[in-house]
């Protein structure tokens, strides 16, 4: 096949699939332009890569003893047609499968879920079309997001679902608008994490990221509303 374009490798991690310990395969690629983006290198495809596929295989190989998971992040994973072959290859030497998504393209989702072990689908904003193309820079089809949602759901697969919580883009409000939304879809599991200013902000104070997770109402609502519920920071 034509390989995946990897953009770089995590070759150790026990904090990117939970209940596993993981290599991290980063694709190169994404769609979305999201103002908080940490690997805005990962947005262009096309790029000399560190590690190719087979040379990634090899690692995995050797790792066997070590690791039980590789988890596909991005980037997007799903933008890449070659996605449902690469994880045919981790599955071939005997790795878990756990994938990281916007949920941008829910056919290409649904293509891979019976592959995949599990899901850390992002949330970017309340479920409009506005204010989800100010938080992803581009992207407005919430509808795709919604779609890729109830298909974890109605998979029984494993998932959690995610806000990076960058004040600059959300509100507490809209925390209480997300969960409720999530909640109502039927999500057992869901999380906020910090927003760590990029370096081209130079304005937002900590106070301000850390406002989500010193407000106690809204932290014992999230706590009470669904059975798997963590502040990362
Ligand atoms: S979806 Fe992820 S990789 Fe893509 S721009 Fe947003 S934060 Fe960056």
């Amino acid at each position: 096949m034509e390989h995946i374009k990897i953009g770089g490798i995590e070759k150790f991690s026990v904090v990117d699939f939970p209940n596993s310990i993981a290599a991290v395969v980063f694709m190169q690629g994404c769609p979305w332009r999201c103002p908080f983006c940490y690997n805005t290198h990962l947005q262009e495809a096309g790029k000399e890569t560190e590690i190719s596929w087979p040379a990634f295989l090899e690692f995995l190989e050797r790792r066997k003893a070590v690791l039980d998971g590789v988890v596909f992040s991005g980037g997007e994973p799903l933008v890449q047609n070659n996605l449902s072959a690469a994880m045919d290859d981790v599955i071939a030497l005997g790795y878990k499968v756990g994938l990281h998504t916007g949920g941008y393209r829910p056919e290409a989702l649904e293509k891979v879920l019976p592959k995949v072990d599990w899901v850390g689908l992002d949330i970017k904003a309340p479920l409009e079309a506005a204010r989800y193309k100010q938080a992803t820079g581009c992207f407005d089809k919430v509808e795709n997001v919604v779609q890729s949602l109830r298909l974890l759901i109605n998979s029984g697969k494993d998932f959690e679902t995610r806000t990076t919580c960058d004040p600059r883009l959300l509100s507490i409000e809209d925390i209480y608008t997300m969960a409720a939304f999530l909640k109502a879809e039927g999500v057992k599991n869901y999380h906020l994490q910090k927003y760590r200013p990029i370096p081209s902000d130079k304005t937002t104070q900590d106070s301000e990221c850390e406002k989500f997770f010193q407000d106690k109402d809204l932290v014992k609502y999230l706590s009470d509303t669904f059975e798997i519920f963590d502040l990362r920071k």
